[in-house]
């Protein structure tokens, strides 16, 4: 951070504010500053600066400096009764004058005689972008010594870049989750390169782009308004690139995992259980250890100033290298949270509050706390249920800075071997910290399935449950309990029988992934010998080796828009060709089903901006992308055609509503390809318009594959992006499940085969009924490949078909679940 030196603008005896006898200036109404009593009678520059207005009866003057301070000196107390009497100015508003250049001359005699007092306050009035890093106060001054040093919180103010053009745009926030830790980062990052000084606002005051921190304290969730503003000289690009970073350059996972899930009814919880919520699934056993974190203690007063500062400055600068270096070597997921963590410590919010408070006595871990604090206590209190889960972020910096001010080390903990893990809550720090050799599984009284330490756990395949309550704290440590974080309970003194049964299903489950892997390269029959396609659905090359290793036959959805996310420009035919064969070299023979580029809605692509809509879900998205931009629909084409051997590639379209769109793609691959009809055209059924009228449809398309994550959005109006509604957003829904039925009906009626390849084809409990109704082709996420090609194999059709009708007939997506769950026993 750059500072800014301000010189004594008068002799006399510089004081704290505090010694002002005026409230206005004693309790910093007009911002914070020094005192002089002055011993002369010429007020000069305290720095270069340029003169902003000089009261018409001399008194008062304010400058703003090239990096935009902007200070109000006073002359004496209630001197305006003097009516410019004795005071002469030297220069006029507008003025440049440099350091030490006399302003005003005044007579101190008369001052003193007439006025209240000749104490004159200089003052910081915008200490928001400003902090007072050192000052000079009980202490007599000559003009020109060093009277304070400000120093500025963000980059824009160090340019003065307040002035100049300026310009706003509204937008609509696509982000499924909202501006929480991650994308403010981002946007605080993008903000800063700009010459400009820009802001964003949701309904009030409008909050500084740079500082992360304040950009959560607006509690912007998915399709909120927010408003983006910039003045300098470069505000035009630097509003375009925020909104353009919001609208389009954020990935985020907006997968149909319920983002909230419920606690489990009643009566799927054993007597004696506590419920929680799903935060990753799984079932262990094992002994209960509780991990107690407690406040690390901290001085409230410091050693002084300039020790706390750089005390404060060099825990903070080596956290944040350490959090850098340790993303680095991370997967994607810690990786973002550890980088957002970064971003955070870099606030100038932060920064300055804890700075403002050193230059108050406390030490630099108090000032710390005391700024940090409220930001976590902010994001619980603001009402939104996944901004509350990222106060976590916050307590765990406080502790990690503290840790490093006051050289506490965490206390190596040892866990018993397959432990189960009780906590109120775990930050992200302590959960990478663990030993995940030795925890079996974690049980948490608050949290949320969606914040980071839940996103690390179901990333690690570590089953967990949240929001347990606090039930949890009479679980005595070292009982064994039983943690079913798939259903969503744990018992803290499990029956014999409950446990020998917990036992018995941990044991199946391992045999059954043993054996499942051991057979994974055998072809995909169930039971009674029908044959059923089980693709997995792939985002790479990578993906697809990794599939086929896991005895996948084939790819039956290659989510292109994954393979171009990152780029600002879109691919040209080679570019994609080379991908696509790298994809069907690695399938080594098997199929490909290539699905035309899918963005819109929830997928931003940078090099294709689509405007913000009101209802992006039902915008421009998927099919209707493409034909709008011929360009990129016959570009695809030409790269899918040119993959060897030829047919190899099937092509299938996303997010079909009606058959004109269908036969406008069919028009140009007709005339791609000479009407060669040689490669395989087929339509995602993700609409309830394209399940009812898959017959239809059929008449055109080669094959149907059903995209069950849209389709259920669509089918139940709730919008899978949205945490308040995902609880319910279930594919065993019998209203979804019907439509597959329909589109199966239809799609034979043109002996046309049927799949699913969205995530309701990875679901073991959904398996059964899918097959039930007529379902011939499944493609799961690469690693499900082994476990539903073994639940397949010892699968009876016909049971399955009765299975189905009896889901068909259930009330609602609970229902079916339950009877699912019965099915599968
Ligand atoms: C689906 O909607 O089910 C699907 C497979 O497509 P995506 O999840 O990519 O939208
Ligand atoms: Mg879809």
């Amino acid at each position: 951070m750059a500072s800014l030196s301000l010189y004594a603008p008068l002799d006399g005896w510089a004081c704290a504010l505090d010694e002002v006898p005026d409230a206005v200036f004693a309790e910093r109404m007009l911002g914070d500053g020094v005192a002089i009593d002055p011993t002369g009678d010429t007020l000069v520059a305290p720095c270069d600066a340029q003169v902003v207005t000089v009261q018409p009866t001399g008194h008062a003057i304010t400058l703003r400096t090239a990096e935009g301070a902007e200070l109000l000196i006073h002359i004496g107390l209630d001197t305006v009764g003097l009516k410019g009497e004795g005071f002469e100015t030297l220069v006029a508003a507008g003025d440049a004058v440099t350091r030490g250049q006399p302003l005003i001359r005044f007579d101190l005699d008369r001052i003193v005689r007439d006025a209240r007092a000749a104490v004159t306050p200089i003052v910081v009035t915008n200490g928001d972008r400003f902090t007072i890093a050192h000052r000079a106060t009980g202490t007599i001054v000559a003009r020109g010594d060093a009277v304070m040093t400000l120093t500025a919180h963000d980059a824009q103010a160090q340019r003065a870049a307040g002035d100049g053009p300026s310009a706003t745009r509204t937008i609509v926030v696509p982000l499924p989750h909202g501006i929480h830790a991650r994308p403010a980062a981002r946007i605080a990052e993008v903000a800063r390169g700009f010459d400009a000084v820009v802001t964003l606002a949701k309904d009030g005051e409008p909050v500084g782009a740079t500082s992360p921190i304040g950009l959560l304290s607006l509690i912007v969730a998915h399709n909120d308004r927010v408003t983006i503003a910039a003045t300098g000289a470069q505000a035009d690009a630097a509003v375009e690139a925020v909104a353009e970073l919001i609208l389009h350059g954020i990935k985020e996972d907006a997968a149909p995992t319920p983002a909230r899930p419920a606690p489990p009814a009643p009566r799927d919880v054993p007597e004696g259980a506590i419920a929680g919520v799903t935060a990753a699934p799984g079932l262990a056993i094992g002994p209960a250890f509780r991990w107690q974190v407690t406040d690390l203690t901290v001085a409230a007063s410091g050693n002084g100033v300039a020790a706390e500062e750089a005390a404060f400055e060099t825990a903070r600068t080596g956290l944040i290298a350490e959090l850098t270096g340790r993303a680095a070597t991370e997967p994607a997921g810690a990786r973002a949270i550890l980088e957002a963590h970064a971003a955070i410590l870099d606030d100038p919010k932060l920064i300055a509050n804890t700075l403002m408070a050193i230059t108050r006595g406390s030490s630099a871990a108090h000032a710390w706390r005391e700024a940090i604090r409220p930001q976590a206590d902010a994001l619980r209190a603001g009402g939104d249920p996944r901004l509350a889960e990222r106060a976590d972020d916050m307590l765990d910096l406080e502790r990690q800075l503290i840790a490093r001010l006051v050289g506490a080390e965490e206390e190596a903990v040892t866990l018993p071997d397959g432990a189960i893990l009780l906590a109120d809550d775990l930050l992200p720090s302590q959960f990478m910290a663990l030993d995940l050799d030795r925890v079996a599984g974690l049980a948490i009284e608050h949290g949320g399935p969606t914040s980071h330490v839940s996103i690390l756990a179901a990333a690690r395949g570590v089953p967990t449950l949240v929001a347990l309550g606090s039930a949890l704290r009479a679980v005595s440590e070292g009982t064994t309990v039983v943690l079913d974080a798939g259903t969503g309970w744990l018992h803290p003194a499990p029956s014999p029988e409950l446990l020998a049964d917990a036992q018995a299903r941990v044991a199946a489950a391992a045999t059954r992934r043993a054996d499942a892997l051991a057979r994974a390269g055998e072809e995909c029959r169930t039971a009674d010998g029908a044959r059923i396609e089980l693709f997995a659905n792939c985002g790479s090359a990578a993906d697809a080796e990794f599939a086929v290793r896991n005895g996948a036959e084939g790819c039956g959805l290659l989510r292109t828009e994954l393979l171009f996310l990152d780029r600002d420009t879109a691919p040209d035919v080679a570019e994609q060709t080379a991908d696509y064969q790298a994809v069907v070299d690695a399938l080594d023979g098997r199929p490909l089903i290539v699905r035309l580029l899918d963005i819109g809605g929830d997928k931003p692509a940078p090099y294709l901006p689509i405007e913000g809509e009101e209802n992006p879900a039902l915008g421009l998205r998927g099919v209707r992308v493409v034909l709008a931009h011929p360009h990129i629909l016959e570009d695809q084409l030409r790269a899918i055609l040119a993959v060897r051997p030829r047919g190899r590639c099937r092509i299938m379209v996303p997010m079909i509503a009606g058959g004109d769109e269908l036969l406008k793609v069919r028009a140009v691959l007709d005339r791609l390809t000479g009407g060669a009809r040689d490669v395989e055209l087929g339509v995602m059924v993700e609409t309830p318009a394209a399940a009812i009228g898959a017959d239809l449809l059929a008449a055109e398309a080669d094959f149907l594959s059903i995209g069950t994550n849209d389709l259920t959005q669509y089918t139940l109006a709730m919008d899978r992006g949205n945490a308040a509604v995902a609880g319910a957003l279930d594919g065993l829904h019998p209203a979804v499940l019907r439509l597959i039925g329909e589109t199966v009906r239809g799609g034979a009626l043109r002996h046309r085969w049927t799949g699913v390849c969205g995530s309701l084809a990875s679901d073991p409990l959904a398996v059964p009924i899918l097959l039930g109704l007529g379902v011939t082709e499944l493609s799961v996420a690469p690693a499900a490949v082994p476990e539903i090609k073994a639940l397949v194999r010892d699968l009876d059709l016909t049971a399955a078909r009765d299975h189905a009708r009896a889901a068909l007939a259930c009330p609602d997506a609970a229902a079916v679940r339950r009877l699912a769950r019965e099915f599968a026993r």
